[in-house]
């Protein structure tokens, strides 16, 4: 069998095992195994791509993949839980930027006379630019840059090194308008004359990294998720239009699932938050709001008040957010509802799915404290019912149950579903501060009559109960 004979065999396994490892991320169950299949089919890929081409010797190869499996492995052993989202918007951007310098490095032994080394099934071939190629040598440049640049905003505000809230000026939409109209204007020119040191490819590169910045510093604080799972998106189709560039079918594959799957995500998210894409992408422009004052008492409890409620309570919901993530208090959760249980408590658990700083963030956290899976209630069932529960214990979630995203219109959350605790009978928070949550926003649910303010770290405060019931 030849070498290019076994590569795109090795293509179609991986590209299988691709497709099954995604379908089987769809269940908590399977989806340890999902991410290791599709983990192995990027090996497979990766090995089969730089050895048909005869391009990197073994040396290379392996030294590659000795470098990178050293990286990847550090990144998940050091980064802590509560920063995983941040690496996911950093691994957004390397998707990005792999797909710039791809598409860059079609072109890049172009000679004098605009003809480029191209990767062809037989190795290195020398053949002009086709305007098929030098298009999709634009897309990679132009997708790959907005991802790379706009997952670096990302991090900076989910990292909290720059504000969360949205960023605006004004002549912000006319300062887009032009970089916008000089990316269109740079890529046709260069599609016309298309050769590596072409300055128009130049201003593509530096247009398109701007526009990552520009586009998503507008965007406030609780609209990340959406962002998020876009440029996750972004990232997939920049490695596709870089997959046609260098003819490589793997890459077209990989780079279609993950533009496709980010952009179902991207769905899934903008309908938890009932915005459409375009409200998210452009409501920025303009004023940024602050809803109206909030006036009341606040009435904190103590752990032993907290526990006697508890003790007499037969429904009991549990609605987690980011903060629990950050007290990495879901193990002790996980005990105390083990205990209302043997108490004979009903005992759900309430999931946003904007909760946290990820998509699926709660369930990841409550998978791993082996939380059962039927116990797990979605925003629309608790919501019918909530008024049956006596307790409700939210753990350091803030904005995913503000009232105001309901009542009001002033607020910048204004419209987003919420689970309502309010309505529960006693609602309990559990947090260190009256601070506001991610998108900045008061919380006039920690002033209600049925309301009580349990201060302090959530696993110290669940901890404490649990010590209480002894
Ligand atoms: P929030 O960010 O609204 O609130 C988290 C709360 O946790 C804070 O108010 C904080 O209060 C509290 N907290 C922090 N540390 C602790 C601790 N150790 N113990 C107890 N409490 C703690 O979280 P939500 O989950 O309610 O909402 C998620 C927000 O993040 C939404 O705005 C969403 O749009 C956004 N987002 C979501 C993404 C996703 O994909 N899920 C991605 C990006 C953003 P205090 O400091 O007083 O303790």
């Amino acid at each position: 069998m030849s070498i290019e004979l076994l590569a795109n065999f090795s293509y179609i396994v991986s590209a299988g095992l691709f497709i099954y490892g995604l379908k089987m991320l769809g269940s908590p169950a399977t989806a340890r195994r999902g991410n290791l299949l599709s983990s192995l089919a990027m090996l497979i890929a990766v090995i089969a791509g730089l050895s048909s081409k005869g391009i990197v010797s073994y040396e290379f190869i392996i030294g590659g993949i000795i470098l990178g499996a050293v990286i990847g492995a550090l990144a998940a052993r050091l980064v802590a839980m509560t920063s995983m989202p941040e690496m996911v918007a950093l691994f957004n951007g390397s998707g990005g930027a792999a797909s710039l310098l791809v598409g860059w490095a079609t072109l890049y032994l172009a000679d004098t006379t605009g003809v480029a080394a191209v990767l062809g099934d037989a190795g290195l071939i020398k053949q002009g630019i086709s305007t098929f190629t030098a298009i999709t040598v634009v897309l990679a440049i132009l997708i790959g840059g907005v991802t790379l640049t706009g997952s670096l905003i990302a991090y900076g505000k989910l990292s909290e090194r720059i504000g969360s809230a949205a960023i605006v000026f004004n002549g912000q939409r006319v300062v887009n308008s032009l970089i916008l109209a000089g990316l269109l204007g740079s890529g046709v020119m260069f599609c016309l004359a298309p050769s590596a040191d072409s300055q128009w490819l130049y201003a593509v590169i530096g247009l398109s990294l701007a526009l990552g910045i520009m586009a998503v510093i507008p965007i406030g604080g609780a609209d990340m998720p959406v962002v998020i799972s876009l440029l996750n998106s972004y990232s997939g189709i920049a490695a596709c239009a870089a997959g046609f560039a260098i003819n490589n079918n793997i890459l077209i594959v990989a780079g279609s699932l993950v533009g496709a799957s980010g952009m179902i995500l991207t769905n899934i998210m903008c309908k938890a938050m009932n915005r459409s894409l375009a409200n998210v992408l452009f409501s920025g422009f303009g004023a940024v709001k602050q809803g109206k004052a909030i006036e009341g008492e606040v009435k904190p409890i103590s752990q032993e008040d907290a526990y006697y409620i508890l003790e007499a309570a037969s429904n009991v919901c549990f609605v987690p957010g980011y903060g629990m993530a950050v007290a990495q208090a879901q193990h002790v959760v996980k005990e105390l509802g083990k205990i209302l249980e043997a108490n004979g408590a009903e005992v759900s658990y309430a999931i946003h799915p904007v909760a946290g700083r990820m998509p699926g963030h709660m369930n990841v956290l409550l998978a791993e404290a082996d939380v059962p899976y039927e116990q797990l209630v979605e925003m629309d069932d608790i919501n019918p019912r909530i008024e049956n529960v006596d307790v409700c214990i939210v753990i350091g979630a803030n904005d995913v149950v503000n009232p105001s995203a309901r009542e009001d219109e002033d607020s910048p959350i204004y419209g987003m579903p919420i689970i309502n605790v309010d309505q529960a009978r006693t609602v309990f928070v559990l947090k260190r501060s009256m601070a506001s949550g991610f998108s900045g926003v008061d919380n006039p649910l920690f002033f209600n009559e049925n309301t009580r303010m349990l201060f302090g770290d959530a696993k110290e405060s669940i901890s404490g109960i649990i010590g209480q019931f002894g």
